[in-house]
This record gives structure tokens, C-alpha cells and sequence, in this order.
């Protein structure tokens, strides 16, 4: 998933998890997949074993205080942050169930920074890092030392940070410009400005009539004054 040529103006995302290969087959498709062949972003998974101390590559322990659940130490994080810091110079982001909620805004808000980073002279790509918690979290001081951001993606609680931390790239990397094929298409998406928030209008495609239901004629009609119309009717 690293890219072979290290371009300081590409968008880097670093991810640190202990499972990284669930990242395989998401960001090897679509989008992304061309987003990384043409340099516009890269994504570096890794492994937060890598960095434990432990001479048994441990990376939880139970909780001071006692309770259910294990908790993920802070020796690993802090050092794999330390040691991306070196080549990312964008925000340490962790995923959590108590963050502040990922929206479009936010997403679009995100992007819009990341982009006004300049390239550094130091070696270092704007981006940002991710941190994938596991079992109960991770120690609170690596939040107080490192993070500068707490992301949530809705509120319910998932066993990890991976498909978080996918879906806040995917949801970012959107508003790269280059990557979407028709810049306008994210313009128009739900949510965005452009239809003041609202969700959009219904799609149709060929064939015309399919099981009975007939695509809205005025779609067929060529006039777009009408078209945008309707488009506008059809908001919710
Ligand atoms: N004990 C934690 C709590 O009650 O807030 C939940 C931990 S959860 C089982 C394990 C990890 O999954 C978290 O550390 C976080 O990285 C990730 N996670 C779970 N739900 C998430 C969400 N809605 N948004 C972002 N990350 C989430």
C-alpha cells in the first residue's frame, strides 16, 4: 500500500493497529486504489507490535482499578507516534466512541487543512496519523500526551479503530482534489452546501421501465431547466 516514490505533496495517512492486515483489501480498490497509484495519497499501515518494548510483543494490560476488559499500554503508542511524527506532520487522530462525531463538514473541514499544510522541508508529508484502539481503549495518557483529535463515527461501539479509520479516510480522501473523477459529483452530494444540507435527489439509470416502475419522464425530456426542478423537488 506504501508507494514506491515519496512525493512530499502527496496526502500520507499513517495507521497504527495490531491488525493490520483487515486494511488489505479495503484500500486496494476504487478510489483509493487510484488515488495511491497516482501519488495523490499515500497509506501506511503499521503494526503497533512493531514498537512494544515487551519482549513478548505484548501490547494490552488489565486496568488499574480493576474491571472488565484490557487495556491497551501506552509505551507502543507513544513510541510509533513519536517515530510517524518524523514523516507526517498532520494532526494524531483517535478513534473513539466519545469523539466528536465525523460529518461531512467535518470531513470536508479535515481535507481543507490537511491540503493548507505546507510541504515541510524536512522530509515530512501533511496528513495525518491514525491510532486503531482495541479492547477496552487505550491508556488516557496517550491521549493526553499525543492526540489531538478524537474522532467518532456514530454512536455505537465496534470492537476496533480499523473500520473507523478507514471510513474517516474514505470520507476525507473524497475531497482531494484530483481524486474524484468529476470534482463537481461531491458538490452535489448529500449534505453538501450546494443542497443546503439536504439529502439528495433519487438516481435512475437504464433500463426505462424496470418491473413496472418507469424512470420520471421529465428525466427523459432533455429540458434541464425542468430536470433541476424536479432535482429540487425530489430533495429531502
Ligand atoms: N470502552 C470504550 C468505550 O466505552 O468508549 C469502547 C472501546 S471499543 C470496544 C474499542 C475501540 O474501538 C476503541 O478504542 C476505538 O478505537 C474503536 N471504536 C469503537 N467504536 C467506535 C466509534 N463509534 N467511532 C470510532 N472508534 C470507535
Amino acid at each position: 500500500m506504501q508507494n514506491t516514490i515519496h512525493d512530499k505533496n502527496m496526502i500520507r495517512f499513517d495507521i497504527i493497529t495490531i491488525f493490520p492486515k483487515i486494511f488489505d483489501s479495503y484500500f486496494r480498490e476504487g478510489m483509493i486504489r487510484k488515488g495511491l497509484e497516482q501519488g495523490l495519497l499515500s497509506i501506511n499501515i503499521h503494526n503497533l507490535r512493531d514498537f512494544t518494548d515487551d519482549k513478548w510483543g505484548k501490547v494490552d494490560d488489565i486496568p488499574y482499578g480493576g474491571g472488565a476488559g484490557m487495556v491497551m499500554t501506552p509505551q507502543p503508542l507513544f513510541d510509533a507516534v513519536q517515530e510517524l511524527r518524523k514523516q507526517n506532520s498532520g494532526p494524531v487522530i483517535y478513534l473513539s466512541p466519545k469523539g466528536t462525531a465525523l460529518t461531512h463538514t467535518r470531513a470536508k473541514k479535515m481535507a481543507a487543512e490537511i491540503a493548507k499544510i505546507a510541504p515541510s522541508n524536512d522530509n515530512k508529508s501533511p496528513g495525518c496519523i491514525l491510532i486503531c484502539g482495541r479492547y477496552e481503549g487505550i491508556d488516557q495518557r496517550v491521549i493526553d500526551l499525543c492526540v489531538d483529535q478524537e474522532i467518532s463515527i456514530g454512536k455505537y461501539v465496534l470492537t476496533g479503530g480499523e473500520l473507523p479509520a478507514m471510513v474517516l479516510i474514505d470520507a476525507v480522501v473524497r475531497f482531494i482534489p484530483g481524486l474524484l473523477g468529476d470534482q463537481s459529483s461531491h458538490e452535489e452530494d448529500t449534505f453538501s452546501r450546494k443542497l443546503k444540507g439536504k439529502k439528495e435527489y433519487p438516481h435512475y439509470t437504464k433500463p426505462r421501465l424496470f418491473h413496472d416502475l418507469a424512470v420520471p419522464e421529465v428525466l427523459l425530456s432533455g429540458n434541464h431547466a425542468k430536470i433541476n426542478e424536479w432535482r429540487k423537488k425530489n430533495l429531502s
